[in-house]
């Protein structure tokens, strides 16, 4: 070998080294993306069957806003425009496949049984359905499980109650309150949408409802006591509900922009929350969406006993655009910036970079 092939050669292995060294640190610079969760149906799946469940009259979709990932945030709408506003979401924990397919049963139930029921949500009542608010999921991490050691609890980032935490907890409410994408959408969404019931949907730490404290006293009574009346002749066993403050949560952020009822439902407990069988399905068929169902007719009933006339934006038809993320949020400063996460691959270039002058310097390999 002559001395520049030599010096080539070294120069290839020297940039195979670099290489290998950027891609084993790689991991430490990046979010972790494993996915151990095997739901009943993916993200995906789910997304399809909606739009299909929702391809139809009466019925209409719309992106509200897009995820950390520039994933669209989908919300489904049915009902009379110019009736009693009603918003229920889930999977702002992305873990929490079970809620999703509690909304997707229950948003069947209401476009597809044609009972007298849900023919009179519809009269009354303009719902909505956002089904999927965290899509990115375990694929940032976000999901509120122990398994991610980098993402946001999106449900500990809204501005009501925020309070700092730590990044490697599974619960971190994120850098500043209002931080995430998906909690800009929401918040714009609770302003453009208006609606009188804001339900939040979670699995895992029930069953129970949670309702924010300040909602209205009246209507907290006169919706809790009809989904109990209407529950017991379904002969299911209602959820018990308990008064919350928020830390950070999407319900606190809700009332603060004018809704006046905002819950939190738990609907299944920590040990069918995360099973994908068929038995857990049948559960969620049978027990956990008619539970759900039983708030969903009490509050649409509310709207029935106004006189015929809605509660919520009398007349007031939907606007153009539902998400405008630019609402005024006090943004705070970066406060739990990962500063290693900036210098970790800066130093690695360093670092290679003086390796390969070195080595250039002494030719110790001739
Ligand atoms: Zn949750």
């Amino acid at each position: 070998m002559t001395e520049v092939s030599v010096r080539y050669y070294m120069l290839k292995k020297n940039f195979t080294f670099i290489l290998i060294i950027m891609l084993a640190t790689f991991p430490l610079c990046s979010s972790k993306s494993d996915n151990i969760y095997e739901p009943y149906y993916t993200k995906a799946q789910k997304l399809e069957m909606w739009k299909t469940l929702f391809n139809r009259t009466n019925c209409s979709s719309e992106i509200i806003g897009y995820t950390f990932l520039g994933n669209p945030i989908y919300a489904f709408i049915c009902g009379n425009p110019r009736g009693g506003r009603i918003l229920w979401d889930a999977e702002i924990h992305g873990s929490e496949e079970n809620a999703g397919m509690i909304l997707y049963l229950l948003a069947e139930w209401l476009v597809t049984s044609n009972t007298s029921v849900a023919r009179g949500i519809l009269e009354s009542s303009y719902v909505m359905f956002l089904p999927m608010v965290n899509y990115d999921s375990t694929m940032r991490c976000n999901s509120n499980t122990s398994i991610g050691k980098y993402g946001v609890d999106l449900n500990r980032n809204f501005l009501n109650g925020w309070r700092r935490g730590d990044p490697n907890s599974d619960t971190y409410p994120g850098p500043y309150p209002c931080s995430e994408s998906e909690t800009k959408a929401l918040r714009a969404l609770f302003q453009s949408f208006k609606p009188t019931f804001y339900v939040n949907l979670h699995v895992g730490a029930g069953p129970v409802i949670f309702y924010y404290k300040e909602s209205n006293s009246s209507v907290v009574e006169q919706v809790f006591s009809a989904m109990r009346t209407i529950a017991s002749s379904m002969n299911l066993t209602p959820y018990r509900t308990i008064p919350i403050g928020s830390e950070g949560y999407a319900i606190g952020d809700a009332y603060d922009l004018g809704i006046p009822f905002t819950c939190m439902i738990e609907a299944v407990g920590r040990n069918e929350a995360w099973i994908y069988t068929d038995e857990v399905y049948q559960k969620l068929v049978t027990i956990y969406e008619p539970r759900c169902r039983a708030l969903l007719i009490a509050q649409s009933q509310y709207f029935w006993s106004a006189d015929g006339s809605a509660d919520g934006v009398d007349g007031e038809v939907l606007p153009d655009t539902l998400g405008d993320s630019s609402s005024d949020i006090p943004y705070e400063k970066d406060m739990n910036f990962e500063w290693w996460r900036v210098v970790t691959p800066f130093m690695i270039l360093i670092l290679a970079a003086i390796s390969l002058i070195s080595l250039n310097k002494y030719r110790f390999w001739s």
